[in-house]
């Protein structure tokens, strides 16, 4: 299947998950087996080869982290919300537009130099892959990009990621 009639499958939702914002829901397109692949592909070809290890963003990252990781060979650490990791190597709160987030870094996960790609469905302010990179070098991680499925531009998410490499499959 090509990329785009994959991310035709793509649902918005309005009013999700509060009145006034337009909610991108991927979850036909990770059900549909055809769609899934030239998503997962398609991220895979944005990757820097030398990555060894996907950073993938809890919830819907696991989906995409896992498939990359088991198709292309990498390690994949979850980044988890607070309260689920037995073991907690670096924890990062950021500011979302009502209240506040924390990510978590698994311990003995990420290794210094280890080089690792930061992995959502999603790309909206940025602060949540933002953490992420911050909770990958706190352990010595190098990022060699983000990779998501859906950028949603205006909303600052690539600047706020600094000069680190983005890699979008849609922006919309
Ligand atoms: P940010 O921190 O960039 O504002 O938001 C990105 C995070 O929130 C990602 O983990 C992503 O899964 C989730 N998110 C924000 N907006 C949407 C959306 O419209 N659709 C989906 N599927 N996830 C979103």
């Amino acid at each position: 299947m090509k990329l785009d009639r994959a991310l035709d499958l793509m649902r918005e939702v309005p009013d999700f998950p509060r009145p006034g914002v337009v909610f991108r829901d991927l979850t036909p397109v990770f059900a549909d087996p055809d769609a899934l692949r030239a998503v997962v592909d398609g991220l895979q070809g944005g990757i820097d080869p030398d990555t060894q290890v996907v950073a993938a963003i809890e919830s819907r990252g696991f989906l995409l982290g896992a498939a990359l990781g088991y198709g292309w060979g990498y390690g994949v650490v979850p980044l988890r919300k607070p309260g689920k990791l037995p073991a907690v190597a670096h924890r990062v709160s950021y500011a979302l537009e009502y209240g506040e987030a924390t990510l978590e870094l698994p311990a003995e996960a990420v290794l210094p130099g280890q080089r690792v790609v930061v992995v959502d469905d999603v790309l909206a302010t940025g602060g949540t892959a933002a953490a992420a990179c911050e909770l990958v070098e706190a352990a010595g991680g190098v990022v060699t990009g983000v990779s998501v499925v859906l950028e949603i531009p205006g909303l600052g998410g690539r600047e706020r990621l600094g000069g680190r490499r983005v890699d979008a499959l849609l922006a919309v």
